[in-house]
Protein backbone atom coordinates (compact mmCIF):
# COMPACT_ATOMS: atom_id res chain seq x y z
CA UNK A 1 0.00 0.00 0.00
CA UNK A 2 1.39 3.30 -1.12
CA UNK A 3 2.82 5.52 2.23
CA UNK A 4 0.73 8.56 2.53
CA UNK A 5 4.15 10.51 2.05
CA UNK A 6 4.56 8.80 -1.40
CA UNK A 7 1.40 10.60 -2.42
CA UNK A 8 1.73 12.90 -5.50
CA UNK A 9 -2.12 14.16 -5.32
CA UNK A 10 -2.01 15.62 -1.72
CA UNK A 11 -5.18 17.62 -2.37
CA UNK A 12 -7.15 14.80 -4.59
CA UNK A 13 -10.34 15.40 -2.62
CA UNK A 14 -10.26 18.69 -2.84
CA UNK A 15 -10.01 19.70 1.42
CA UNK A 16 -6.83 22.27 0.80
CA UNK A 17 -6.84 25.23 -1.39
CA UNK A 18 -6.73 24.19 -5.09
CA UNK A 19 -5.49 28.00 -5.44
CA UNK A 20 -1.60 29.08 -6.10
CA UNK A 21 -1.01 29.51 -2.23
CA UNK A 22 -2.48 26.22 -1.70
CA UNK A 23 -0.38 24.62 -4.16
CA UNK A 24 3.11 26.48 -3.12
CA UNK A 25 2.18 25.19 0.56
CA UNK A 26 1.93 21.81 -0.61
CA UNK A 27 5.50 21.97 -2.74
CA UNK A 28 4.45 22.70 -5.92
CA UNK A 29 6.53 25.27 -7.96
CA UNK A 30 9.43 24.84 -5.95
CA UNK A 31 12.21 24.97 -7.83
CA UNK A 32 10.84 24.66 -11.53
CA UNK A 33 13.28 27.08 -12.82
CA UNK A 34 16.10 24.98 -11.73
CA UNK A 35 14.88 22.31 -13.55
CA UNK A 36 14.82 24.12 -16.59
CA UNK A 37 17.84 24.99 -16.20
CA UNK A 38 19.17 21.57 -16.13
CA UNK A 39 18.59 21.30 -19.76
CA UNK A 40 15.91 19.20 -22.50
CA UNK A 41 18.08 16.30 -22.43
CA UNK A 42 18.14 15.87 -17.67
CA UNK A 43 14.97 16.29 -17.99
CA UNK A 44 13.89 13.81 -20.38
CA UNK A 45 16.51 11.42 -19.35
CA UNK A 46 15.13 11.93 -15.93
CA UNK A 47 11.33 10.95 -16.73
CA UNK A 48 12.76 8.00 -18.73
CA UNK A 49 14.35 6.98 -15.91
CA UNK A 50 11.56 6.87 -13.87
CA UNK A 51 9.74 4.60 -16.04
CA UNK A 52 6.66 6.52 -16.31
CA UNK A 53 4.49 5.07 -19.18
CA UNK A 54 1.39 6.89 -20.16
CA UNK A 55 -1.28 6.96 -17.80
CA UNK A 56 -4.23 7.79 -20.70
CA UNK A 57 -4.76 4.47 -21.33
CA UNK A 58 -1.68 2.96 -23.76
CA UNK A 59 1.06 2.81 -21.09
CA UNK A 60 3.31 3.69 -23.88
CA UNK A 61 6.70 5.51 -21.68
CA UNK A 62 6.76 9.32 -21.42
CA UNK A 63 9.96 10.49 -21.83
CA UNK A 64 10.09 8.46 -24.64
CA UNK A 65 7.71 10.25 -26.42
CA UNK A 66 8.91 13.36 -25.71
CA UNK A 67 12.12 11.76 -26.94
CA UNK A 68 10.51 11.94 -30.33
CA UNK A 69 10.09 15.50 -31.45
CA UNK A 70 12.91 16.96 -33.53
CA UNK A 71 15.72 18.13 -31.54
CA UNK A 72 16.19 21.13 -33.55
CA UNK A 73 13.48 23.31 -34.78
CA UNK A 74 12.82 23.80 -38.77
CA UNK A 75 11.24 27.04 -38.43
CA UNK A 76 8.38 25.19 -36.95
CA UNK A 77 6.68 25.95 -33.33
CA UNK A 78 6.85 22.65 -31.67
CA UNK A 79 3.02 22.46 -29.61
CA UNK A 80 2.52 20.23 -26.22
CA UNK A 81 -0.88 19.00 -26.21
CA UNK A 82 -2.51 17.61 -23.40
CA UNK A 83 -6.01 15.33 -23.46
CA UNK A 84 -7.98 15.91 -21.01
CA UNK A 85 -10.96 14.73 -23.03
CA UNK A 86 -11.21 11.92 -20.03
CA UNK A 87 -14.48 10.25 -21.69
CA UNK A 88 -13.74 6.16 -21.26
CA UNK A 89 -16.67 4.94 -19.54
CA UNK A 90 -15.39 4.35 -15.63
CA UNK A 91 -12.89 7.16 -16.19
CA UNK A 92 -12.90 9.93 -13.78
CA UNK A 93 -9.57 10.82 -12.40
CA UNK A 94 -8.31 13.67 -14.84
CA UNK A 95 -11.05 16.21 -13.66
CA UNK A 96 -10.00 15.37 -9.91
CA UNK A 97 -6.87 16.81 -10.68
CA UNK A 98 -7.78 20.46 -12.96
CA UNK A 99 -10.59 20.45 -10.34
CA UNK A 100 -8.50 20.63 -6.94
CA UNK A 101 -4.67 20.18 -7.75
CA UNK A 102 -4.45 22.24 -10.72
CA UNK A 103 -0.89 23.56 -10.66
CA UNK A 104 0.53 20.11 -10.64
CA UNK A 105 -1.01 19.76 -13.94
CA UNK A 106 0.54 24.16 -15.17
CA UNK A 107 3.67 22.67 -13.46
CA UNK A 108 4.08 19.85 -15.64
CA UNK A 109 3.32 21.69 -18.70
CA UNK A 110 5.67 24.13 -18.56
CA UNK A 111 8.27 21.80 -17.72
CA UNK A 112 7.29 19.16 -20.75
CA UNK A 113 6.68 21.93 -22.99
CA UNK A 114 10.39 23.19 -22.56
CA UNK A 115 11.65 19.35 -22.87
CA UNK A 116 10.19 18.83 -26.10
CA UNK A 117 11.47 22.60 -27.50
CA UNK A 118 7.44 23.84 -26.96
CA UNK A 119 6.84 27.82 -26.33
CA UNK A 120 2.98 26.67 -26.64
CA UNK A 121 0.38 24.15 -24.88
CA UNK A 122 -3.20 23.49 -25.39
CA UNK A 123 -5.44 21.73 -22.66
CA UNK A 124 -8.13 20.14 -25.01
CA UNK A 125 -10.57 19.31 -22.39
CA UNK A 126 -13.87 17.31 -22.37
CA UNK A 127 -16.80 20.06 -23.33
CA UNK A 128 -19.05 18.45 -20.86
CA UNK A 129 -15.86 19.38 -17.86
CA UNK A 130 -17.63 23.13 -17.33
CA UNK A 131 -16.56 23.28 -13.85
CA UNK A 132 -13.37 21.70 -14.37
CA UNK A 133 -13.02 24.18 -17.41
CA UNK A 134 -13.59 27.00 -15.27
CA UNK A 135 -11.05 25.75 -12.11
CA UNK A 136 -8.34 25.33 -14.67
CA UNK A 137 -8.87 28.70 -16.49
CA UNK A 138 -8.45 30.48 -12.73
CA UNK A 139 -5.60 28.49 -12.17
CA UNK A 140 -3.77 29.58 -15.59
CA UNK A 141 -4.78 33.14 -14.87
CA UNK A 142 -3.08 32.95 -11.23
CA UNK A 143 -0.02 31.39 -13.26
CA UNK A 144 -0.12 34.26 -15.65
CA UNK A 145 -0.36 36.91 -12.54
CA UNK A 146 2.32 35.34 -10.78
CA UNK A 147 4.76 35.19 -13.30
CA UNK A 148 4.79 31.47 -13.93
CA UNK A 149 3.30 31.39 -17.50
CA UNK A 150 4.31 33.56 -20.10
CA UNK A 151 7.64 35.51 -20.83
CA UNK A 152 10.61 33.98 -18.51
CA UNK A 153 7.88 31.48 -17.10
CA UNK A 154 8.66 30.96 -13.62
CA UNK A 155 12.34 32.83 -14.49
CA UNK A 156 13.31 30.04 -16.24
CA UNK A 157 14.37 32.34 -19.19
CA UNK A 158 11.87 29.90 -21.26
CA UNK A 159 8.44 31.85 -23.01
CA UNK A 160 5.59 29.18 -22.39
CA UNK A 161 1.68 30.24 -23.21
CA UNK A 162 -0.70 27.86 -22.05
CA UNK A 163 -4.01 27.69 -23.43
CA UNK A 164 -7.42 25.39 -22.84
CA UNK A 165 -9.75 24.06 -25.66
CA UNK A 166 -12.47 22.62 -24.67
CA UNK A 167 -14.70 20.01 -26.97
CA UNK A 168 -18.19 19.02 -27.83
CA UNK A 169 -18.26 16.36 -25.73
CA UNK A 170 -17.29 13.24 -28.69
CA UNK A 171 -15.47 10.37 -26.97
CA UNK A 172 -13.71 9.94 -30.45
CA UNK A 173 -11.76 13.35 -29.36
CA UNK A 174 -9.76 11.70 -27.35
CA UNK A 175 -7.89 10.08 -29.74
CA UNK A 176 -4.93 12.31 -30.36
CA UNK A 177 -4.95 13.13 -33.84
CA UNK A 178 -9.01 13.55 -33.65
CA UNK A 179 -8.39 15.87 -30.45
CA UNK A 180 -5.64 17.57 -33.10
CA UNK A 181 -8.50 18.06 -35.79
CA UNK A 182 -10.71 19.34 -33.07
CA UNK A 183 -8.37 21.65 -31.62
CA UNK A 184 -7.78 23.03 -35.23
CA UNK A 185 -11.71 23.61 -35.35
CA UNK A 186 -12.44 20.66 -37.66
CA UNK A 187 -14.97 17.65 -37.23
CA UNK A 188 -12.62 15.02 -34.85
CA UNK A 189 -12.04 12.47 -37.00
CA UNK A 190 -9.16 10.44 -35.95
CA UNK A 191 -5.83 10.75 -39.00
CA UNK A 192 -4.29 8.03 -40.66
CA UNK A 193 -0.99 7.50 -39.23
CA UNK A 194 2.20 8.07 -40.34
CA UNK A 195 2.31 11.12 -40.04
CA UNK A 196 2.96 10.87 -36.52
CA UNK A 197 2.17 14.13 -35.06
CA UNK A 198 5.73 14.20 -33.33
CA UNK A 199 6.44 14.97 -36.95
CA UNK A 200 3.13 16.51 -38.28
CA UNK A 201 0.74 17.20 -35.46
CA UNK A 202 -0.95 20.17 -34.74
CA UNK A 203 -1.37 22.60 -37.58
CA UNK A 204 1.44 20.34 -39.17
CA UNK A 205 4.04 20.98 -36.74
CA UNK A 206 5.97 18.69 -34.55
CA UNK A 207 3.17 17.92 -31.13
CA UNK A 208 2.94 15.81 -28.52
CA UNK A 209 -0.05 15.06 -26.94
CA UNK A 210 0.06 13.51 -23.00
CA UNK A 211 -2.48 12.37 -20.83
CA UNK A 212 -3.47 15.21 -17.99
CA UNK A 213 -2.04 12.14 -15.06
CA UNK A 214 1.15 11.61 -17.13
CA UNK A 215 2.04 15.76 -17.15
CA UNK A 216 0.83 16.43 -13.50
CA UNK A 217 2.93 13.68 -12.20
CA UNK A 218 6.28 14.90 -13.84
CA UNK A 219 7.43 17.86 -11.34
CA UNK A 220 7.45 15.40 -8.58
CA UNK A 221 9.43 12.80 -10.61
CA UNK A 222 11.90 15.84 -10.52
CA UNK A 223 11.40 16.88 -7.16
CA UNK A 224 11.65 13.53 -5.52
CA UNK A 225 13.96 11.78 -8.21
CA UNK A 226 13.55 9.60 -10.88
CA UNK A 227 15.09 6.84 -8.23
CA UNK A 228 12.04 7.96 -5.73
CA UNK A 229 9.68 6.82 -8.57
CA UNK A 230 11.02 3.92 -10.49
CA UNK A 231 10.60 2.01 -6.87
CA UNK A 232 7.29 1.96 -6.05
CA UNK A 233 5.52 -0.75 -8.25
CA UNK A 234 7.57 -3.59 -9.62
CA UNK A 235 10.27 -2.96 -13.04
CA UNK A 236 8.15 -2.01 -16.11
CA UNK A 237 5.35 -1.20 -14.11
CA UNK A 238 6.65 1.68 -11.84
CA UNK A 239 5.03 4.76 -9.50
CA UNK A 240 1.57 5.83 -8.09
CA UNK A 241 -1.10 5.44 -9.97
CA UNK A 242 -4.27 7.08 -9.79
CA UNK A 243 -7.51 4.42 -9.74
CA UNK A 244 -11.20 5.23 -10.85
CA UNK A 245 -12.83 2.49 -8.25
CA UNK A 246 -17.05 2.20 -9.34
CA UNK A 247 -19.45 -0.53 -9.53
CA UNK A 248 -20.48 -3.11 -6.91
CA UNK A 249 -18.62 -2.33 -4.09
CA UNK A 250 -19.05 -0.43 -0.91
CA UNK A 251 -17.76 3.19 -1.76
CA UNK A 252 -17.02 4.22 -4.60
CA UNK A 253 -13.84 6.11 -5.05
CA UNK A 254 -10.64 7.41 -6.71
CA UNK A 255 -7.76 6.82 -5.09
CA UNK A 256 -3.77 7.47 -5.63
CA UNK A 257 -2.09 3.98 -4.96
CA UNK A 258 1.09 2.01 -5.86
CA UNK A 259 1.13 0.22 -9.55
CA UNK A 260 0.83 -3.59 -9.03
CA UNK A 261 -1.32 -3.26 -5.93
CA UNK A 262 -2.78 -6.68 -6.05
CA UNK A 263 -6.95 -6.20 -6.70
CA UNK A 264 -8.41 -7.18 -3.47
CA UNK A 265 -6.32 -5.25 -1.27
CA UNK A 266 -7.23 -2.53 -3.61
CA UNK A 267 -10.77 -2.67 -3.46
CA UNK A 268 -10.81 -3.89 0.39
CA UNK A 269 -8.67 -0.86 1.50
CA UNK A 270 -10.20 1.55 -0.63
CA UNK A 271 -13.91 1.15 -1.75
CA UNK A 272 -15.34 -0.88 1.81
CA UNK A 273 -15.02 -4.19 -0.85
CA UNK A 274 -17.55 -6.13 -2.87
CA UNK A 275 -20.99 -5.55 -2.13
CA UNK A 276 -22.29 -8.01 -0.67
CA UNK A 277 -18.87 -10.10 -0.01
CA UNK A 278 -15.87 -11.09 -1.58
CA UNK A 279 -17.67 -14.17 -3.09
CA UNK A 280 -20.05 -12.21 -4.47
CA UNK A 281 -17.64 -10.93 -7.09
CA UNK A 282 -18.68 -12.11 -10.82
CA UNK A 283 -16.32 -9.63 -13.01
CA UNK A 284 -14.10 -6.83 -13.02
CA UNK A 285 -13.55 -4.60 -15.97
CA UNK A 286 -9.79 -3.17 -14.56
CA UNK A 287 -8.89 -0.62 -16.73
CA UNK A 288 -12.20 1.31 -18.39
CA UNK A 289 -14.87 -0.26 -20.67
CA UNK A 290 -12.77 -0.76 -23.90
CA UNK A 291 -10.52 -3.59 -21.83
CA UNK A 292 -11.79 -7.16 -21.49
CA UNK A 293 -13.83 -8.11 -18.74
CA UNK A 294 -11.98 -10.58 -16.68
CA UNK A 295 -13.80 -13.17 -14.16
CA UNK A 296 -13.69 -13.56 -10.29
CA UNK A 297 -11.57 -16.39 -10.20
CA UNK A 298 -7.92 -14.54 -11.80
CA UNK A 299 -8.92 -11.44 -9.84
CA UNK A 300 -8.05 -12.23 -5.95
CA UNK A 301 -4.01 -11.18 -6.06
CA UNK A 302 -4.08 -9.99 -9.46
CA UNK A 303 -1.79 -7.02 -9.24
CA UNK A 304 -2.42 -4.29 -11.14
CA UNK A 305 -0.47 -3.07 -13.75
CA UNK A 306 0.14 -2.86 -17.12
CA UNK A 307 1.90 -5.70 -17.88
CA UNK A 308 0.04 -8.44 -15.73
CA UNK A 309 -3.41 -7.22 -17.26
CA UNK A 310 -1.92 -7.35 -20.58
CA UNK A 311 -0.75 -11.21 -20.16
CA UNK A 312 -4.24 -11.64 -19.06
CA UNK A 313 -5.30 -10.66 -22.04
CA UNK A 314 -7.00 -7.20 -20.69
CA UNK A 315 -5.42 -3.94 -20.22
CA UNK A 316 -4.78 -1.87 -16.94
CA UNK A 317 -6.33 1.58 -19.78
CA UNK A 318 -7.07 4.50 -17.46
CA UNK A 319 -6.91 2.20 -14.31
CA UNK A 320 -10.94 2.75 -13.83
CA UNK A 321 -11.68 -0.57 -12.09
CA UNK A 322 -15.74 -1.54 -13.02
CA UNK A 323 -16.68 -4.50 -10.39
CA UNK A 324 -19.66 -6.35 -11.18
CA UNK A 325 -21.73 -8.77 -8.68
CA UNK A 326 -23.20 -11.45 -8.85
CA UNK A 327 -26.46 -9.43 -9.19
CA UNK A 328 -24.71 -8.10 -13.19
CA UNK A 329 -26.13 -9.26 -16.31
CA UNK A 330 -22.95 -9.25 -17.57
CA UNK A 331 -24.35 -9.97 -21.62
CA UNK A 332 -26.20 -6.64 -21.25
CA UNK A 333 -23.70 -5.02 -19.86
CA UNK A 334 -21.36 -5.73 -22.77
CA UNK A 335 -24.06 -5.06 -24.64
CA UNK A 336 -24.43 -1.67 -23.16
CA UNK A 337 -20.83 -1.10 -24.44
CA UNK A 338 -21.28 -1.99 -27.24
CA UNK A 339 -23.68 0.55 -27.46
CA UNK A 340 -21.40 3.51 -26.38
CA UNK A 341 -19.03 2.26 -29.42
CA UNK A 342 -21.84 2.10 -32.05
CA UNK A 343 -23.14 5.38 -31.24
CA UNK A 344 -19.36 7.04 -30.58
CA UNK A 345 -17.65 5.60 -33.86
CA UNK A 346 -16.65 8.85 -36.61
CA UNK A 347 -17.92 6.36 -39.27
CA UNK A 348 -14.71 7.12 -41.43
CA UNK A 349 -13.54 3.31 -41.64
CA UNK A 350 -15.94 0.99 -43.14
CA UNK A 351 -15.22 -2.22 -40.35
CA UNK A 352 -15.74 0.39 -37.51
CA UNK A 353 -18.66 2.19 -38.42
CA UNK A 354 -20.14 -1.14 -39.91
CA UNK A 355 -18.71 -3.54 -37.47
CA UNK A 356 -19.80 -1.76 -33.93
CA UNK A 357 -23.47 -1.24 -35.13
CA UNK A 358 -23.25 -5.17 -36.12
CA UNK A 359 -21.59 -6.30 -33.10
CA UNK A 360 -24.46 -4.28 -30.49
CA UNK A 361 -26.94 -5.44 -32.28
CA UNK A 362 -25.68 -9.26 -32.05
CA UNK A 363 -24.53 -9.23 -28.59
CA UNK A 364 -28.17 -7.60 -28.03
CA UNK A 365 -30.40 -10.71 -29.13
CA UNK A 366 -27.56 -13.02 -27.58
CA UNK A 367 -28.24 -10.89 -23.94
CA UNK A 368 -32.21 -12.28 -24.83
CA UNK A 369 -31.44 -15.44 -25.80
CA UNK A 370 -32.52 -14.70 -29.42
CA UNK A 371 -29.72 -16.11 -31.07
CA UNK A 372 -28.13 -19.49 -32.16
CA UNK A 373 -25.09 -21.31 -30.55
CA UNK A 374 -22.79 -21.14 -33.96
CA UNK A 375 -23.54 -17.43 -33.91
CA UNK A 376 -21.01 -16.74 -30.75
CA UNK A 377 -17.83 -18.22 -33.00
CA UNK A 378 -19.27 -16.02 -36.13
CA UNK A 379 -19.46 -12.81 -33.34
CA UNK A 380 -16.19 -13.37 -32.13
CA UNK A 381 -14.82 -13.89 -36.08
CA UNK A 382 -16.21 -10.56 -36.47
CA UNK A 383 -14.63 -9.41 -33.49
CA UNK A 384 -11.42 -10.22 -35.10
CA UNK A 385 -12.33 -9.05 -38.34
CA UNK A 386 -12.54 -4.99 -36.76
CA UNK A 387 -9.54 -5.11 -34.65
CA UNK A 388 -6.51 -4.20 -36.19
CA UNK A 389 -8.11 -3.52 -39.06
CA UNK A 390 -9.14 0.42 -38.59
CA UNK A 391 -7.92 4.35 -38.24
CA UNK A 392 -7.64 4.34 -34.38
CA UNK A 393 -7.87 2.05 -31.69
CA UNK A 394 -11.68 2.55 -31.13
CA UNK A 395 -12.40 -0.50 -33.40
CA UNK A 396 -9.72 -2.75 -30.93
CA UNK A 397 -12.57 -0.91 -27.79
CA UNK A 398 -15.39 -2.26 -29.26
CA UNK A 399 -14.47 -5.67 -30.73
CA UNK A 400 -12.24 -6.40 -27.21
CA UNK A 401 -14.80 -6.06 -24.39
CA UNK A 402 -16.97 -8.86 -26.56
CA UNK A 403 -14.02 -11.11 -26.65
CA UNK A 404 -13.52 -10.87 -23.02
CA UNK A 405 -17.43 -11.99 -22.36
CA UNK A 406 -16.98 -14.79 -24.87
CA UNK A 407 -14.07 -15.51 -23.86
CA UNK A 408 -14.81 -15.77 -19.95
CA UNK A 409 -18.85 -16.17 -19.88
CA UNK A 410 -19.81 -18.33 -22.94
CA UNK A 411 -21.59 -20.26 -20.88
CA UNK A 412 -23.78 -17.60 -19.73
CA UNK A 413 -24.32 -17.12 -23.58
CA UNK A 414 -25.35 -20.55 -24.17
CA UNK A 415 -27.59 -20.64 -21.21
CA UNK A 416 -29.90 -17.67 -22.65
CA UNK A 417 -30.19 -19.47 -25.49
CA UNK A 418 -31.42 -22.25 -24.07
CA UNK A 419 -33.38 -20.58 -21.96
CA UNK A 420 -34.77 -18.99 -24.63
CA UNK A 421 -35.45 -22.04 -27.16
CA UNK A 422 -37.00 -23.59 -23.87
CA UNK A 423 -39.14 -20.84 -23.67
CA UNK A 424 -39.23 -18.10 -26.22
CA UNK A 425 -40.46 -15.07 -23.97
CA UNK A 426 -39.26 -11.65 -25.05
CA UNK A 427 -40.95 -9.67 -27.58
CA UNK A 428 -37.86 -8.97 -30.13
CA UNK A 429 -39.86 -5.46 -31.79
CA UNK A 430 -40.43 -4.15 -28.08
CA UNK A 431 -36.55 -4.96 -27.47
CA UNK A 432 -35.10 -3.17 -30.04
CA UNK A 433 -37.66 0.12 -29.35
CA UNK A 434 -36.22 -0.06 -26.07
CA UNK A 435 -33.17 0.16 -26.61
FE1 LIG B 1 -13.60 6.48 -36.89
FE2 LIG B 1 -13.98 4.03 -35.91
FE3 LIG B 1 -12.35 4.39 -37.94
FE4 LIG B 1 -11.67 5.31 -35.51
S1 LIG B 1 -11.90 3.18 -36.08
S2 LIG B 1 -11.44 6.36 -37.46
S3 LIG B 1 -13.71 5.90 -34.75
S4 LIG B 1 -14.59 4.77 -37.94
Amino acid sequence: MLADQDRIFTNLYGLHDAGLAGARARGQWDGTAGFIGKGRDWIIDRVKKSGLRGRGGAGFPTGLKWSFMPKESDGRPHYLVVNADESEPGTCKDREIMRNDPHLLIEGCLIAGFAMGANAGYIYIRGEYIREREALQAAIDEAYDAGLLGKNAAKSGWDFDLYIGHGAGAYICGEETALIESLEGKKGMPRLKPPFPANCGLYGCPTTVNNVESIAVVPEILRRGAEWFEAIGRPNNTGTKLFCISGHVERRCNVEEAMSIPFRELIEKHAGGVRGGWDNLLAVIPGGSSVPCLPADVCNDLPMDFDTLRDLRSGLGTAAVIVMDKSTDIVRAIARISYFYKHESCGQCTPCREGTGWMWRVVNRMAEGRAQKREIDMLLEVTHQVEGHTICALGDAAAWPVQGLIRHFRHEIEKRIDDYAANPHSDPVAMEAAE
